[in-house]
Parts: C-alpha cells; structure tokens; sequence
C-alpha cells in the first residue's frame, strides 16, 4: 500500500469512528486511526505475497510415498462479510508423488491465504489449490476448524461453535482406508513426551 493511500485510509477510519457517534478528537483516540490502518494492512499482507512462486521453489525431492501431516498450525484471519476475526487450526495430509515440500513453507501458505479477507470454505480451498498446483501429490487432505467472532459477536450468538471444513484431492477422495488411516492420523493425541 502508498504512503499515500495508508492516508487516505487513516481519514477514512478518523470518518467512520465519527459516523459512530465518536469524539475522535479524545486523547483516547487519537492515534486510533493510524493503528486500525497499520494492523488492517497486518491482517491483509497476505494479498501481496507471491505464495504460489515461493511454493514451488522449494520443493525437495520425495524419499518416499508415505503420509506427510502437518497438523493443528494456528491461523488467523478476517472475515470478507463482516471484517471480524476468525481463527483456527489448519491440518495438512498429503501423500507425496515425486516432491514433498518444506514444512516452514506450508506455515508460510497458511499465512498467505489467510492473511487477507477470507471466507473459511475458500481459505480452504485456497491451501489446497496451491499445494495440489506446486506438488501434484498423489493425495490431499486439508482440514480447517475455526471459531468466527460473527457467530460469537453478533447474529445468532452461538458461543464455542466450531466451523469445519475440508478439501480433499486424489486418492484420498477415491481411497477411503488411506483417508481413515490419515485421519485417525490426524486425530491422534500428540505426545512429544
Ligand atoms: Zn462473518
């Protein structure tokens, strides 16, 4: 984003907060502006990350055709409806064809996708696109569960709902034991003990 237009946006939050009945001219408030812009251009950084080139640039050659998980990585992310936050875990399983892909890279794919003004369905999706773009794997799982500030803040007001989403590619559409095997994988407790 310009100089510019971080500006521009800063007036516009300055407007918005006086539309809601506020004195903007309040010592409490007054750098509100600036920060609300600063973390709204945090939580959408996502858009200008080059996710897709930097996936495929770091793929490593597969030793082997078995289970990769990645589970409960920690996301945050807004919703395009409401701008309220949603937030969550992402579990990835993939089986790999001939590459497999660095795991701090499907931290930084999460980020990506997530980072910018989402619904969960399509964040989902998203994650999948990428990885089934820059790895061709044999199979994909990707699984979101996430709590929604719109359903917690607003609306119905249901407290402690969990959204879940999935996407599968693969042969862990068409192989339902090796997605059975990847998901008591995924559901397994975890003991680094
Ligand atoms: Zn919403």
């Amino acid at each position: 984003m310009t100089e510019n237009s971080k500006n521009q946006l800063e007036i516009l939050i300055g407007q918005a907060l006086a539309y809601l009945g506020e004195d903007i001219k309040r010592p409490g408030l007054k750098d509100t502006p600036t920060r609300v812009a600063q973390a709204l251009c945090e939580f959408t950084k996502g858009n200008q990350i080059p996710i897709a080139n930097i996936a495929e640039k770091s793929l490593l050659k597969a030793p082997s055709q078995e289970l990769v998980i990645l589970k409960d990585t920690e996301f945050y992310s807004l919703c395009e409806h409401h701008l309220l936050p949603f937030f969550g875990s992402v579990d990835i399983a993939y089986i790999p064809n001939k590459y497999i892909i660095g795991l701090g890279t499907l931290g930084q794919i999460i980020d990506a996708c997530s980072q910018k003004l989402q619904l969960q369905e399509n964040l989902t999706e998203e994650i999948a696109n990428i990885m089934q773009t820059a790895l061709q794997p044999k199979g994909l799982m990707i699984i979101i569960r996430a709590q929604h500030f719109c359903i917690k803040m607003r609306g119905i007001k249901k407290q402690g709902s969990v959204t879940i989403t999935r996407s599968t590619r693969g042969n862990l559409v068409t192989d339902a034991s090796l997605r059975q095997e990847a998901t008591v994988l995924l559901q397994a407790e975890r003991d680094f003990s």
